[in-house]
């Protein structure tokens, strides 16, 4: 058994405004208020433009659930246009900063170096990074999930040191999972993770490696999530269409009733 506190995050991708934001984080707190939930963090991923309101009413009801950005900038501040910065999103009391999503490495063509630089920037203004890694069907199909997964991990992490990577939350997303009903096989998702682990005990230490949580994600729902979280390597789980359903994350965030 390792003492790692399983992560539970509800990505919400390009939805919900800020409105409808205080009522769905609202409607989680309530929800788990009844239960002592220390043993599992929980944490919602909303779009920037929510996080002020979200961050008014976690610190106004002192909530235990954290927030934290869907992606940051690797600058700090200047002439970026549409960007937002490690800076801000720490003044916001983020907690987290989502890196390297396959969204956005297909759409924004953000590439390893890119990642890393966000990867720095996040630990330079003390929120943690979630660097997302994961194949896509073709390399799947190739049986190249594991070596193409590493890369992506070794490119995120490149002049990382120890003391700030054993805080970083690695998600192992298999892009052909994300969004499309299929999910991968715990057996699948343990061969990833396991993986990720034995790369991170090679790059720092056992000691490090055995500290980071590692997250699955792609299609998470409540009827799949306990046989995923019960592999010895996977600590959490990152969570989009169904983070949407209050009822819904509820249930994944309580994967072990
Ligand atoms: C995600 O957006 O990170 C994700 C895993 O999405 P979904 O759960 O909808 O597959």
């Amino acid at each position: 058994m390792s003492n790692r506190i399983p992560l539970m995050a509800g990505n919400w991708k390009m939805n919900l405004n800020h409105l409808e934001a205080i009522a769905h984080v609202q409607k989680l707190a309530f929800a788990l208020a009844d239960k002592d939930y220390e043993a599992v963090e929980v944490a919602v991923l909303p779009p920037f433009t929510d996080l002020r309101s979200v961050q008014t009413l976690v610190d106004g009801d002192k909530l235990k659930i954290k927030y934290g950005s869907q992606d940051i900038s690797a600058q700090d501040s200047g002439a970026y246009t549409g960007e937002i910065s490690g800076l801000m999103l720490s003044k916001l009391k983020c907690t987290f900063a989502v890196v390297g999503h396959s969204e956005r490495r297909q759409y924004h063509t953000e590439n390893d170096e890119l990642c890393n630089a966000k990867v720095k920037a996040a630990f330079k203004h003390g929120l943690t990074p979630i660097l997302c890694v994961g194949e896509g069907l073709d390399i799947r199909k190739a049986g190249q999930q594991v070596q193409f997964t590493l890369n992506q991990l070794e490119g995120g992490l490149k002049d990382v040191p120890a003391e700030q990577a054993e805080t970083i939350v690695i998600a192992y997303e298999p892009v052909w999972a994300i969004g499309t009903g299929e999910v991968a096989t715990p057996e699948d998702a343990q061969e990833v993770c396991g993986a990720i682990r034995q790369r991170l005990a090679d790059l720092y230490s056992q000691d490090v490696a055995d500290k980071i949580r590692i997250q699955y994600g792609g299609s998470v729902k409540s009827g799949n999530v306990a046989a995923i979280m019960a592999q010895p390597d996977v600590d959490g789980a990152l969570v989009g269409g169904a983070s949407l359903d209050a009822d819904e994350f509820v249930k994944i965030v309580r994967f072990r009733d």
